[in-house]
């Protein structure tokens, strides 16, 4: 599309070119990129990184995949939006192909976003009857207003008050506090089955199971938010799956678009049909392009056996990553390829920096922890190539 846009600079001048152009949210640009092929990226002074982070657990095919393009071009060529007054193809085969994932019938909602598929499933607890939402410490839902009410970190809700009502914070892990703090006045517990902007922290066994029979107990919704953890992440489908348990709602985002925006609120058994005409609403959710992109997502998994291969390297990159041994690790947390390197020091912006310079691209949501959430197709070599590196990366960190 070169009579579109042509990428002539150095990343200094396209960064400068960012910060007066763009609002400030996100602080400056680590790089400026200007094209992915697999697991690897390059920056616009041609730099190449392995990308270790996916587009933040979001490009689980890679970059470019085929099968991706394909579909995305020939759906945009055939129908490329129409109005919810309409029905496509697309759509309805994705939200099949979703429902299928799950042992009990249900229902979707298509959003664009991860906070957009919360806030459906917020509206939703709503129309239970009841307004009580419990939510947990350290929790990261999204940033628009309702899914901001059940996000824990004070400083992203503060300036914001006041967010929608009758939320309440309970440790996360701790089944005793949420028996607790749940009633028969309680709409809805959201979790996250692995918290991830809080620094991958995965809960004890039996959490989720209690999480349920809990809400079952009360009549509450049980609102598991795999925004993060879902589409394969862990290995299985669904985070949820490794507790062998149903919830009523399931929200998913990241993952199922592989890049096009796209995001899902599901709501199984009576949960389904809470949500009545005129009650919700989008004007995007659901477009044909986007339904495509999910449904080449979903086949490509199956397709190319994709969950055991997010197994081996997942299993593979943690265990060599503590075979390593280093006084600045403390360990690897997370399942599947996601996975958090605990450190012994709060050194992970220091660390994520080195990283990217040595062309490898990883994040550090939290001081104590480095976050890796790779593509899927990442190979076992790419990934030792990371391990081998980290040593003279956390030394570096050491001597300065
Ligand atoms: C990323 C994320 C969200 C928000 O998704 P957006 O697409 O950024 O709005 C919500 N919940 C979890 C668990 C997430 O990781």
């Amino acid at each position: 599309m070169t009579e579109l846009l042509t990428v002539d600079g150095t990343q200094s001048a396209l960064s400068q070119r960012y910060s007066s152009a763009l609002m400030n949210t996100f602080g400056a640009p680590k790089r400026v990129l200007v094209r992915g092929e697999g697991a690897y990226l390059w920056d616009a002074d041609g730099n190449k990184y392995l990308d270790l982070l996916g587009g933040l657990a979001v490009n689980c095919l890679g970059h470019a995949h085929p099968f991706v393009v394909s579909a995305v071009t020939s759906q945009l060529a055939t129908l490329g939006h129409v109005s919810n007054f309409f029905a496509s193809a697309p759509q309805i085969a994705l939200a099949e192909k979703l429902l299928g994932l799950f042992d009990a019938p249900g229902k979707v909602f298509f959003t664009n976003s991860g906070t957009e598929a919360n806030e459906a499933a917020f509206k939703i607890t709503r129309r239970t009857g009841r307004t009580k939402i419990v939510s947990t410490v350290g929790a990261f839902h999204g940033r628009s207003m309702g899914a901001l009410a059940v996000t824990w970190k004070p400083a992203y809700r503060e300036l914001f008050a006041p967010l929608p009502g009758d939320v309440e914070f309970v440790p996360y892990g701790d089944a005793e506090a949420l028996a607790a703090a749940v009633d028969d006045e309680t709409a809805a517990v959201v979790l996250e089955p692995i918290q991830g902007e809080n620094g991958v922290v995965v809960p004890p066994a039996g959490y989720l199971q209690a999480a349920r029979r809990i809400t079952s107990e009360h009549g509450a919704l049980l609102w598991i938010d795999e925004i993060q953890t879902g589409i394969g992440r862990t290995g299985t489908w669904f985070a949820f799956e490794a507790e062998g348990i149903t919830p009523d709602l399931v929200t998913v985002a990241k993952g199922l678009g592989a890049g096009i925006p796209i995001g899902a609120c599901i709501g199984l058994g009576a949960a389904a049909d809470l949500l009545q005409p005129g009650n919700h609403g989008t004007t995007f959710g659901g477009n044909p392009v986007a339904a495509i992109a999910g449904l080449a997502v979903l086949t490509v998994i199956e397709r190319d056996g994709l969950l055991a291969q997010v197994n081996a390297v997942g299993n593979h990159l943690a265990s060599s990553i503590i075979a390593l041994d280093h006084r600045l690790i403390a360990g690897v947390r997370g399942r599947g390829l996601l996975l958090a390197i605990e450190l012994t020091q709060p050194v992970s912006d220091q660390v994520a920096q080195l990283a990217l310079e040595a062309g490898f691209v990883i994040n550090n949501p939290i001081p104590n922890a480095l976050r890796l959430a790779p593509p899927y197709i990442l190979s076992k070599a790419d990934a030792d190539s990371f391990v081998a590196a980290l040593p003279g990366l956390l030394d570096q960190v050491e001597a300065g």
